[in-house]
């Protein structure tokens, strides 16, 4: 992937938009383009002592809003249709990067 084509945002995951976060060394060749949503906080998140702290932590936003289709679907995640299983794991996505950035944007510490 040449590194004006931004695929996927650096922070969360999301589809990336060719904002970046910048190089950091004349050998950085990772610009590191984040989504519409982290580039909105990009100060927050060039801040980050611990960015992965911060993920870590936001696991619980996709838990949170997954919760709701164990429900609906049943606890036998092998008894779901594939359909079924990707509505979750978008659910679980869109929870984890949701928490992230409120995590980000609250100032405080994951930890
Ligand atoms: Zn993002």
């Amino acid at each position: 992937m040449s590194q004006h084509d931004p695929a996927e945002c650096s922070f969360c995951g999301d589809r990336a938009i060719g904002i970046g976060m910048g190089f950091t060394s004349p050998r950085d060749k990772d610009p590191k383009f984040l989504c519409v949503d982290c580039s909105f906080m990009i100060d927050n998140i060039q801040r980050l002592k611990r960015p992965d702290a911060y993920k870590l932590k936001a696991r619980a936003g996709g838990m949170d809003a997954a919760g709701p289709l164990v429900e609906e679907y049943g606890s036998d995640l092998g008894e779901w249709t594939e359909e079924q299983v990707l509505i979750f794991c978008g659910r679980i996505w869109d929870g984890c990067t949701k928490r992230l950035r409120q995590l980000v944007r609250s100032g405080d510490a994951p930890f």
